[in-house]
């Protein structure tokens, strides 16, 4: 694709990076097939390719976004089926995160859809403020049906946002799991150390998916930190276009974990949750300008790995599986198009004795995508529908996968129970049955 940038533009480092993706597109339309937006919608300007266009626009002119591009591109996923679709190697990730940030900084939203998005921006992220705010929306679920119901439309209303909130928080919440500072120490010889991501989200409404990861893990000799003063990984702001709460959150991030790498030594860092991974793996990227946090953001990156990828580097102990209970793997999009990490799953889930199948059309997403499911509650729901549908063909006892949101996500639409892979794993290799939940995890 032929650009116009000015030299005065491409100094800035973002407009260089931005002109090298958009040269790289050749506008064939490849990616439109597997956009889920696109193949919902049917519009153009809601394809992959309809984006690139509007973001090069957007960042040529150099002025403030209009609504209507704010509009597609606030409906894009981040999904990054694009990418995976991409016989180019269009980075589709770098782009749509700057066009985020530059909307963020540009564009004046409406006063209560700023409101909701800086609430989100601050909760969401501080385990203490997202518990309270989970009781709180239990105790206003009853009250979800007063709120008007709009019918859909192009930005979903605030009542009909804050609907869709109410439906996701769970109707109970688990005490919570061991706090950052906590070291559990190998079983028998330690033949590795590692750190095993805190997340945010999830240390509130599943902490049983780290447990089960620490379990695993210091059964099979790895010795687990939770690294004190960690942060969130950063993904819920980056993904708001909140790139200076996001970037503050690397840096800190590398600092404690390089701080423990020193004094303890990592072998890695681990995530249970494949959205803060992708994130965590472009920490290198993300602050490569910084000439502070280059060169340690990228080491930590290197160190970054799903939980599955590490595993896949271990001889699991013989599964006590018989092979009679049958798992709907459902591939998360961070894990399969931003980590690309799609067999290995499946193969530890199988050499653990579960029978694995795939779900039809596996490389659309679920419609959770981090904040996604609440700030585009129609989209999200459609997708979702459209998942359970797909699950639903091959009749399994269980769904696995490998991202708390994916996972709530799901877990709204169906009555089967939803687990985390490393549970499945945990349990085979001789860890405790997971607890079997259908409907919103409770
Ligand atoms: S598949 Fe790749 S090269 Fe083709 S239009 Fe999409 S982004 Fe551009
Ligand atoms: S990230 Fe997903 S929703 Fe966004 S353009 Fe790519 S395929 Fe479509």
């Amino acid at each position: 694709m032929k650009t116009e940038f000015s030299l005065a533009q491409l100094a800035d480092p973002d407009i260089a990076e931005a002109d090298k993706i958009l040269r790289a597109c050749v506008h064939c339309g490849f990616c439109t097939a597997t956009c889920p937006t696109y193949v919902l919608l049917g519009d153009e300007l809601d394809s992959p390719r309809g984006r690139i266009y509007l973001i090069k626009e957007m960042l040529e002119k150099d002025k403030p976004p209009t609504k209507e591009v704010v509009k597609h591109i606030d409906r894009c996923l981040s999904c990054l089926a694009c990418m995976t679709t991409c016989p180019s190697g269009v980075n589709y990730m770098h782009l749509v995160d700057q066009a985020r940030v530059r909307i963020e900084r540009d564009f004046s939203r409406p006063l209560p859809e700023r409101a909701l998005r800086a609430i989100l921006a601050w909760v969401l992220p501080r385990p203490k403020l997202f518990r309270a705010g989970m009781i709180l929306a239990r105790l206003g679920r009853p009250f979800a049906a007063l709120l008007p119901t709009p019918k859909a439309a192009a930005t979903p209303s605030l009542s009909r946002r804050i609907k869709a909130m109410l439906a996701l928080a769970p109707t109970r919440l688990p005490a919570p799991g061991p706090q950052g500072g906590s070291v559990f120490p190998a079983i028998g010889e330690r033949r590795a150390r590692v750190a095993l991501l805190q997340g945010c989200a999830q240390q509130v409404l599943a902490p049983r998916i780290n447990q089960a990861a620490i379990n695993l893990l210091t059964r099979h000799g790895v010795e687990v930190v939770l690294v004190k003063d960690e942060q969130c990984c950063g993904a819920l702001t980056h993904h708001l276009g909140r790139d200076d709460d996001a970037l503050a959150r690397a840096r800190a991030n590398v600092t404690v974990w390089q701080r423990e790498a020193e004094q303890g030594g990592l072998d890695a860092i681990l995530m249970t949750t494949s959205g803060c991974g992708t994130v965590v793996k472009d920490y290198g990227f993300m602050l490569r300008e910084d000439r502070e946090f280059a060169a340690p953001a990228a080491q930590i990156s290197a160190l970054a790995k799903d939980i599955t990828e590490y595993l896949g580097g271990i001889d699991l102990a013989p599964s006590t599986q018989q092979g009679d209970v049958t798992i709907a793997y459902h591939s998360a999009c961070s894990l399969q198009h931003g980590q690309k990490i799609t067999l290995l799953p499946k193969e530890l889930l199988s050499k653990s004795g579960f029978v694995v199948k795939d779900v039809p059309e596996s490389h659309l997403c679920c419609g959770s995508a981090g904040t996604y499911n609440i700030l585009q509650p129609d989209i999200a729901s459609r997708l979702r529908d459209r998942k359970v549908a797909n699950i639903a063909t091959v009749k399994p006892d269980m769904i696995a996968a490998g991202n708390i949101g994916c996972m709530v996500q799901i877990a709204g639409g169906t009555s089967v129970p939803v687990v985390h892979t490393i549970e499945l794993l945990d349990w085979a290799t001789g860890g405790p049955k997971p607890e079997l939940r259908g409907r919103g995890l409770n």
